[in-house]
């Protein structure tokens, strides 16, 4: 079927990619192969909703296994190119950087190298029609004052060792664009949240400390601004770029939805309050305030003007609406997120994130 398109997803049990291909799958004419290593952050329960549909499988692999990767091309025959597998957590990047080396750069360099062996063998109406996209963050850009937002031309300036190793990624698969002519884009996204996402993350690890009356950390005094967006709005930026996004190009996606840290806490303490209320008192009374993290990023601003102009991709829900999603889907899936909170990942750790 010339109509169909063969995604092959790496990190597809995670937060963002589960939800990229849970919206795949509700797509018509859409095939997913789906490949994750299953670290901490990757679960397989986040794709229940999907795992019996003849249009999806799963490959356990890591990405940096060119063997398994290179083969998972040849049987799997993808058109399209979907690179979400990474290390994501600025803070474990603080503690053990080695991680984020292998999977963002040497991985990204392994998935480059098999999509370009597969790439090469195509047909010239496949090879035109191929995509690799690689999906990044703004963090890459540094970090902002108080005036000014990221665009697409502003010079990377990454400051943590997961940012400089996104950073690094990105270089890598712009030059398989200009020297192999690989048809590469790359997009680069602010601070995503909604359901699924990994409770060591901002939004998740505040609700459910919440939740469980455990003090809600805040790194330094809480005025670090990040710019939110809903992860279903990403998911469909993510595709818009892939129907419609130029290899070679660039694309910032954002939700315009800057806060301070302090102001998304007390968003989610005030919704709380509403959803449910604690006989001991409002849930704001929690906030303990923590010494900062070294090399805390102050703020980072996407202008997503021109996915906007280019591709007609704009957020449907702002940050208020977004939060009230999630909060829901967290009180009403407790049976997803308790297991890791109780698991290998205990919640003890205070680490307040800017998630990937
Ligand atoms: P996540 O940590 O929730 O998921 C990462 C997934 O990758 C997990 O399923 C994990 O098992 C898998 N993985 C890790 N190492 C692997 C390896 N070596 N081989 C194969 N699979 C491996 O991450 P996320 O928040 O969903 O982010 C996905 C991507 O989007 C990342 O590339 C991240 O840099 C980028 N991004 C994230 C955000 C955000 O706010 N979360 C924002 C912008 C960009």
């Amino acid at each position: 079927n010339v109509h169909e398109r063969r995604v092959l997803i790496t990190g597809g049990a995670g937060f963002i990619g589960s939800g990229l291909v849970r919206y795949l799958l509700g797509c018509a004419e859409v095939a997913v192969l789906n490949v994750d290593k299953l670290t901490y952050a990757g679960s397989l329960r986040s794709l229940a909703s999907v795992e019996s549909s003849p249009r999806y499988q799963f490959l356990r692999a890591d990405v940096c296994d060119q063997e398994a990767i290179g083969s998972a091309f040849e049987k799997f025959q993808p058109t399209v190119v979907m690179h979400l597998a990474a290390e994501s957590h600025v803070d474990r990047s603080i503690d053990g950087p080695a991680a984020f080396i292998e999977t963002n750069v040497v991985g990204t360099y392994s998935m480059l190298q098999c999509a370009l062996e597969y790439w090469r063998k195509l047909g010239d109406d496949r090879q035109e029609r191929f995509r690799f996209h690689h999906i990044s963050t703004d963090e890459v850009f540094g970090s902002l004052g108080p005036e000014g937002r990221f665009v697409e031309a502003t010079p990377y300036e990454p400051r943590s060792p997961y940012s400089a190793s996104k950073a690094s990624s990105d270089h890598l698969v712009r030059s398989w664009f200009h020297t192999y002519g690989l048809p590469a884009l790359i997009t680069n996204c602010s601070n995503n949240y909604g359901p699924f996402q990994f409770p060591e993350k901002l939004i998740p690890l505040v609700l459910l400390n919440a939740m469980d009356r455990k003090p809600l950390p805040i790194y330094g005094e809480g005025d670090n601004v990040r710019d939110w967006l809903y992860v279903e709005d990403h998911v469909q930026a993510l595709w818009k770029v892939i129907e419609k996004g130029e290899p070679g190009r660039t694309y910032n996606i954002g939700g315009n939805m800057e806060r301070t840290n302090l102001e998304v806490v007390r968003t989610l303490c005030r919704l709380l309050d509403e959803r449910r209320p604690h006989p001991s008192g409002a849930y704001e009374g929690l906030i303990e305030f923590v010494a900062d993290r070294p090399g805390h990023d102050k703020r980072y601003a996407i202008d997503a003007t021109r996915i906007k102009e280019e591709l007609g991709w704009e957020p449907a829900e702002t940050f208020e609406s977004g939060v009230e999603k999630t909060i829901d889907w967290y009180l009403a899936n407790e049976a997803w997120w308790r297991p890791i909170r109780e698991g290998a990942y205990s919640g003890q750790r205070l680490g307040l994130s800017n998630p990937g």
